[in-house]
């Protein structure tokens, strides 16, 4: 099969053939259709997230048709569409998977990280970590929701009942999760690298009641703030932002360094804390919710072998939405 490989960070992908992989015990074998690209991907390939199997293919945000079962799984049948996303294997024994926070594992491995993922035209994955997809999403569109979509809504729901909700960097995840929040009646204010007025059109077009300059505080103070840029001095700039009790969440996996600030802009019961991974139940609740309301993704595809040049447009800002790799 072709695969675009990682074989040491800040190296360009490379375009080889490998053996088609086999499945395992409980495993299944997927042809790719399509693979979107996350941040956390560009994290990868530049060196910020460390010890990345290698080589490697990225990719964990997969769409694909099963072509093969192995032993020991249980549901799903050959030709069933099927998304594979960033939780890829969990241990089912330690004090998070028995307490419902699998995302936290401590033996946890991910898809395009320690496991391979979806830059290839095969791949393998673990089927109780594989969620069947609405028929009523196209593969290209299906493909953001898996981690754009999905860990996105895991940190929209630590927001609470927010009325008001900051957006900060409006790329995959944002332009998603605002069609939840416009469809639950909330206000987002969307918040975009200095000058990015197409940015800031984009996100007005979908809903946003007001979009400017990210480091401009907002008409109002917000019940909760996103901050899905990996851009540390967002931090303090989004404290700023916020009321009083109101909530800061940190989507992303890498974020540059948060400059010091003073604690009174989180003095009056404000909170920061992250967000990491997703579990499984996220992913369910979300993937029965996208097709409902119905959200649209818009998707900017590039085809498998141009992963470089897709990487590229999305470190650069270049992408309005999603960036989908299309494989076959
Ligand atoms: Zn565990
Ligand atoms: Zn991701």
């Amino acid at each position: 099969m072709r695969a675009m490989i990682l074989s040491a960070p800040r190296q360009p992908l490379r375009l080889v053939e490998l053996p088609m992989p086999k499945p395992n015990f409980g495993q299944v074998l997927i042809r790719v259709h399509a693979c979107a690209i996350c941040r956390t991907d560009l994290h990868i390939v530049d060196g910020e997230l460390t010890h990345p199997k290698l080589p490697l293919v990225l990719g964990h945000q997969i769409v694909g048709t099963i072509e093969a079962i192995a032993d020991g799984v249980d549901k799903f049948s050959v030709g069933q569409r099927v998304g594979v996303p960033w939780l890829g294997h969990t241990c089912d024994r330690c004090r998070y998977c028995l307490s419902g926070r699998e995302n936290l594992c401590d033996y946890a491995e991910f898809t395009g990280y320690n496991l391979d993922g979806g830059y290839a035209e095969y791949t393998v994955a673990d089927h109780r970590f594989c969620f069947p997809l609405d028929p009523s999403y196209p593969d290209l569109q299906a493909a953001p929701l898996l981690c754009g979509g999905l860990i996105g809504y895991r940190a929209y729901s630590m927001t609470g009942d927010a009325q008001t909700l900051g957006f900060y960097g409006f790329g995959s995840s944002a332009h998603i999760l605002i069609q939840l929040a416009c469809h639950q009646k909330r206000q987002v204010f969307a918040f975009t690298r200095s000058g990015d007025v197409q940015g800031q059109e984009f996100a007005r077009q979908l809903g946003a009641v007001w979009a400017g300059d990210s480091d401009v505080l907002p008409p109002e103070p917000l019940d909760a703030a996103i901050i899905f840029a990996p851009v540390g001095k967002l931090v303090p700039t989004a404290l700023r932002a916020v009321a009083k009790g109101g909530v800061v969440v940190c989507a992303g996996i890498h974020m540059s360094e948060i400059p010091a600030f003073p604690y009174e802009i989180l003095w009056e019961e404000r909170v920061l804390r992250s967000v990491a991974n997703l579990t499984r139940q996220d992913g369910e609740e979300f993937l029965a919710l996208a097709p409902q309301i119905p959200i649209h993704t818009e998707i900017n595809a590039f085809p498998l072998t141009q992963a470089n040049e897709a990487l590229d447009a999305l470190r650069s800002g270049k992408i309005e939405g999603s960036a989908v790799l299309v494989v076959d």
